[in-house]
Parts: structure tokens; sequence; C-alpha cells
């Protein structure tokens, strides 16, 4: 059984209890060097095999992982946040499904969540915006018809971006192209959780100088919206007096 875990954003403490528990019994990690953070390495044995996944094909992963399935154990692969986004873990399990491997899944703490965290955000608020969408910009990988950004901020909901960073000035006009104001808040976290983590608060006009600026090149998360402002907006209906629910009675 291959335990596809999810690392969280970088901090060590912000992995699960599960996904820590895993890597200190495994005999046999495969980690995507790219993002996870090497300091979560120090939870497994010194007898476990450890390699980086960073430079590998797909099918040296699944030899990888195969050969972790053979020497006996628990094989984890480690993925950066939680794998269930951009995680590319799919394929890997259409891989091991012909091979007749078993795996499952732990989450983890997503990249998207530790940066709202870095900015104390909210992404949801009350006349402002119920709804995220978590998205990237087009570039070497294209994105399916009908999801480029231009597209999917008409609605005004939220925007989170990953994978990005690099391609920021094309988002950026991607977000205006939807009529989104160039006053609009637009926020960048830079490896968020991890100890040399930098936040920017800025406009989207001034996001991609901003984040130019202060280097902000990869390992960047981009959050866009009016739920990133720091004005104060509309309470929520959740604590409001007037407001009964199954847990409090209506004061009115
Ligand atoms: N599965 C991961 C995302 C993988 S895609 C998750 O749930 O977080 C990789 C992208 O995630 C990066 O390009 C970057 O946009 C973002 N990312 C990953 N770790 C990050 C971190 N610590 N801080 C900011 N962005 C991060």
């Amino acid at each position: 059984m291959i335990h596809f875990v999810g690392a969280g954003p970088g901090a060590v403490d912000l992995i699960t209890v599960r996904g820590a528990e895993l890597l200190k019994r495994a005999s046999t990690v495969v980690y995507a060097g790219s993002l996870v953070n090497p300091a979560l390495l120090s939870f497994c044995p010194p007898s476990c095999v450890v390699l980086d996944s960073a430079s590998m094909s797909l099918d040296e992963i699944i030899l990888a992982l195969q050969e972790g399935e053979a020497r006996g154990g628990v094989t984890v692969r480690l993925h950066t946040g939680d794998p269930c986004l951009w995680g590319a873990i799919r394929e890997q399990m259409d891989r091991l499904d012909e091979l007749g491997i078993s795996y499952d899944v732990v989450p983890g703490v997503s990249s998207f969540c530790a940066a709202s965290a870095a900015l104390r955000a909210e992404l949801t608020r009350p006349g402002v915006s119920q709804s995220v969408i978590l998205a990237r910009q087009a570039g070497r990988t294209p994105v399916p018809d009908g999801q480029r950004l231009s597209d999917l901020a008409r609605c005004g909901s939220t925007m989170v971006l990953f994978l990005s960073a690099g391609l920021v000035k094309e988002a950026v006009q991607e977000l205006l192209d939807a009529g989104l104001p160039g006053s609009t808040p637009a926020c960048a976290v830079y490896k968020a959780s991890w100890p040399d983590e930098r936040t920017a608060e800025t406009t989207l006009d001034d996001l991609a100088g901003e984040m130019a600026r202060l280097g902000m090149t990869k390992t960047t998360m981009i959050l866009v919206g009016g739920a990133l402002s720091r004005a104060p907006v509309q309470t929520s209906l959740l604590y409001d007096r007037s407001f009964g629910h199954g847990y409090r009675k209506s004061e009115e």
C-alpha cells in the first residue's frame, strides 16, 4: 500500500499527525523536492530510503514506488500542500491501478490556507465574496476553454492563483479583462509558513511591480478580490443577534 501524504505548506509542524506518523514508520519516501520542505524528512527513521522526485519522470517515480513496495514496510509519496490540488496524483494512481498496487491519501494543509493565514485574511466575506476560485494563469500548461482567468473572475469571487508567480503580468491583464478594477486588493505570499515567508499587500495595478521588488518569482500564492481589503465590511449573519439558527435563538 502506497500512502500519498500531503506535506502541508512548508512548516514542519503543519503536516497532519497522521502524515507525520506515516513518515516515522516509513521504509521508503519519495518526496516532491521542488516544493516539500526537506526538514520534514527528519521524521523518517535513519534506515528509510529517501528519494527526491524533482528530476524524475513519471516512469521513474512509479519504479521508485514499486521498489519501495518490494522492499516492504511503509511507502510514502510525499506531496506539497494537499495532494488533491495540482499534485499530479491521478496519473500516478492510474499506473498503480495497472500494477495492482493499492494506495490511500492523507490530506494536508494546502498552501492557499497558509497564505491566507499569513495575511490573516478571510476569503469569504459577507456581501463581498461568498465563493473562492482556485485557478492558475495559462502558460506553457494550457487551461481548458472557458477556464481562463478572464472568464473565471467575472463573477467577483475571491481569486486564488497557484503556479502563476512567473506569469503575474499576464494574470493581472486577464483579471483586468474580466472587469476587475485596477484598485482591487491583491496580495502575494512567498513561501507561506516557511521561515523566510514574505507577504505583499497591494492592488491589482501594482501587484507585478511589488512582487518583482520583493523577488517573489516562485513558491508564491496570489490572492485577489475585495475580501482581501483591510476595510471593515458588513458583519456576518452567523453571530448576528437577530439571526437564529440550530445553536442559538434569535433575540428578535
Ligand atoms: N498541492 C499544493 C499545490 C501544488 S502547485 C498545495 O495544496 O498547496 C504548486 C504551487 O503552489 C506553487 O507554484 C505556488 O503557487 C503554490 N505554493 C506551494 N507552496 C507554497 C507556499 N508555501 N507558499 C506560497 N505558495 C505556495
